[in-house]
C-alpha cells in the first residue's frame, strides 16, 4: 500500500474519486453533491498551467486560490525549501529562540511594506492572522486603559478567513448561519459595491456615501466603544469589488477622526497583485495593521501574519508586558525560507513594476472589450484582479434569477474549456499569476469569450434571456 502513496499517476481518475469520496471532507463543499460526480484531480502544474488526472491542461487564471503569484514550478522557491528541511526544518519561537529565516523575513517585510511596519507577527493562515488582528487590537486598547474599546467594525460580503475570528470578521451570511457567529462585538456595514447598490449615483459620490456608513456606525455606538474598522483593499473572495476611489481616503479620514485603528487585510492584494507591494498604497490609505498570507510565499507552503505598524508595536512592546498568544507555526522557519526566495524573486524579476506598466494594463485593455458582450454589465480590474458581472439585461444592468446560477453555467463552460475562472454569484472573476505573459492574456481572453459566448447560447437556449 505504501509503495502507490505519492507516487505520480498510480491510479486512474476514478479510483481517485472513489477514495476521496470515501474519505476526504472538502473545505466550502457540499460533501454530497460532490460525491455524486467525483473531484478533479489536479496532479501537476507549471508557469500559469494545470494538468489533471486526465493529462488536460488548464490555464490557471485564478493563482491557484489567489496565491501562486511567481507561477508554478520555480526552482528557487524549492531549492530554498530544500535547504531548509535540511538545514533545520523546524524550531519554535516561544522559548525566548528565533530562527534564522523568521529573523531575515521580519527585516525584509519591514523592507517592502509601508514604512509606518517595522514589526510582524506571523501565524500560518490569513485565517490564523485575523484571528491575531482580534486579539492584538483588543490588547491594545487594553493596555492604553480603554478596555470598553473592543468593537471591531468590518463589511457586508467582506472575506476574512474561515476560523471563528476570520469568519465573524467576514461578513458572509452563509458562514455565519453556521456555528453561531460573529462573536460578540463584531458588526457589519454595507459594502461599497457601486454595481450592485449605487448605479443611481456616480461612483466617487457613492464611496463617500459607502465611507460615511462608517462614520454614521461609529456614532451609533458611541466612538469610545470603537477599537478598529477592518478592510481588504479590493474584496476578492466577495467577487473583486473594486471600490470607488473615493472610498478609500474617506475611510482613512474617518479612521483618523475618531482614533480608532484600521487594518487592511491584505491576504489578496499583498505581494503585488494591484501593481503596488500591497493594495492599501494602490487605495491611499495608511494601516495600522495589515493581515498577509497567500502571495507571501506564492503559496507554495502555509505563511500568515500580522504586519504591526508602530503605534501599536510601541504600545505592546514598551507597556504590553507578555502577550499570551501565538502559534506553533509562527515563524515556521521553511515556510520563512520559501517567502524570503519569493520575494527576493518577486524583487529581482520586477513582478510589482511588471504589473502596474505592463500587464496590468494590458489585461484592463482585454478585459474592457468583454463590455461589449451582450452578457457583460460591468467590467472591473485592478493590477491582475478582474471581474465580469453577467447581467440580464445590459441595458437596465437588471441581473438574472440567482437560483439559475448563470455563474456556474459560465465556470462549467471554462472547466470544459481548458480554463479556471470562479464564479460569485453571477460574477467571473480573475487572479492570474503575477508573470502571465501578453500572449497569455490573449490566450486566456479567448478562452473568456469562447465561454461567454457558449453561456450566452445556453442563457438564450433556457429562454432565459
Ligand atoms: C483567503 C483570505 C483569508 C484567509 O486566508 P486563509 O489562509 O485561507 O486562512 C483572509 N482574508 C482574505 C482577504 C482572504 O482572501
Amino acid at each position: 500500500m505504501n509503495a502507490v502513496l505519492n507516487t505520480p499517476h498510480p491510479r486512474t481518475t476514478a479510483e481517485w474519486q472513489a477514495a476521496d469520496s470515501a474519505h476526504y471532507l472538502h473545505p466550502f463543499t457540499d460533501f454530497k453533491g460532490l460525491a455524486s460526480k467525483g473531484s478533479r484531480v489536479i496532479t501537476r502544474a507549471d508557469n500559469i498551467y494545470l494538468w489533471d488526472s486526465e493529462g488536460k491542461k488548464i490555464l490557471d487564471a485564478m493563482s491557484g486560490l489567489w496565491c501562486v503569484n511567481v507561477g508554478y514550478g520555480r526552482q528557487e522557491l524549492i531549492d530554498a525549501a530544500t535547504r531548509q528541511l535540511k538545514e533545520l526544518p523546524f524550531y519554535n519561537s516561544f522559548f525566548q529562540t528565533a530562527t534564522p529565516p523568521a529573523i531575515e523575513l521580519a527585516e525584509l517585510l519591514a523592507e517592502v511594506t509601508p514604512p509606518q511596519f517595522q514589526h510582524v507577527f506571523y501565524s500560518g493562515s490569513g485565517s490564523e492572522g485575523n484571528d491575531t488582528v482580534v486579539r492584538m487590537v483588543r490588547r491594545y486598547w487594553d493596555v492604553l486603559g480603554q478596555p470598553q474599546r473592543k468593537v471591531i467594525i468590518s463589511r457586508k460580503n467582506a472575506y476574512h478567513g474561515s476560523t471563528m475570528a476570520g469568519a465573524s470578521l467576514g461578513g458572509m451570511s452563509g458562514m455565519h448561519e453556521q456555528g453561531g457567529l460573529p462573536i460578540p462585538d463584531i458588526v457589519h456595514i454595507e459594502q461599497p459595491f457601486w454595481f450592485e447598490l449605487g448605479r443611481d449615483m456616480s461612483r466617487d459620490a457613492f464611496g463617500l456615501k459607502a465611507a460615511g456608513l462608517l462614520e454614521a456606525k461609529i456614532l451609533e455606538l458611541g466612538a469610545e466603544r470603537v477599537a478598529a474598522f477592518i478592510g481588504e483593499p479590493i474584496q476578492g473572495a466577495g467577487g473583486v469589488i473594486v471600490p470607488p476611489d473615493t472610498y478609500w481616503p474617506e475611510i482613512q479620514r474617518i479612521c483618523d477622526k475618531y482614533g480608532i485603528l484600521l487594518v487592511s487585510d491584505e491576504v489578496i492584494t499583498g505581494f503585488g497583485r494591484t501593481g503596488q507591494w500591497f493594495g492599501c498604497e494602490r487605495m491611499g490609505s495608511k494601516p495600522d495593521l495589515m493581515t498577509f498570507a497567500k502571495g507571501v510565499t506564492s503559496g507554495y507552503i502555509p505563511l500568515g501574519g500580522v504586519m504591526v505598524g508602530e503605534r501599536i508595536a510601541r504600545v505592546l512592546i514598551d507597556q504590553g508586558g507578555e502577550f499570551n498568544h501565538g502559534y506553533t507555526y509562527s515563524g515556521h522557519p521553511v515556510a520563512c525560507a520559501v517567502a524570503i526566495a519569493n520575494i527576493r524573486l518577486i524583487q529581482r524579476e520586477g513582478l510589482v513594476e511588471r504589473v502596474r506598466e505592463d500587464v496590468g494594463p494590458y489585461l484592463a485593455q482585454r478585459f474592457a472589450e468583454f463590455a461589449e458582450h451582450p452578457l457583460v454589465g460591468e467590467v472591473q480590474t485592478c493590477g491582475l484582479m478582474g471581474a465580469l458581472q453577467l447581467v440580464k439585461d445590459k441595458a437596465s444592468g437588471a441581473t438574472f434569477d440567482g437560483a439559475l446560477e448563470v455563474g456556474m453555467v459560465c465556470r462549467g463552460h471554462c472547466f470544459g474549456n481548458g480554463l479556471i475562472m470562479r464564479a460569485v454569484g453571477d460574477r467571473m472573476i480573475i487572479a492570474p499569476p503575477l508573470v502571465i505573459t501578453r500572449a497569455q492574456i490573449d490566450e486566456m481572453a479567448g478562452l473568456i469569450r469562447r465561454c461567454l459566448d457558449l453561456t450566452l447560447a445556453d442563457v438564450k437556449a433556457r429562454g432565459w434571456m
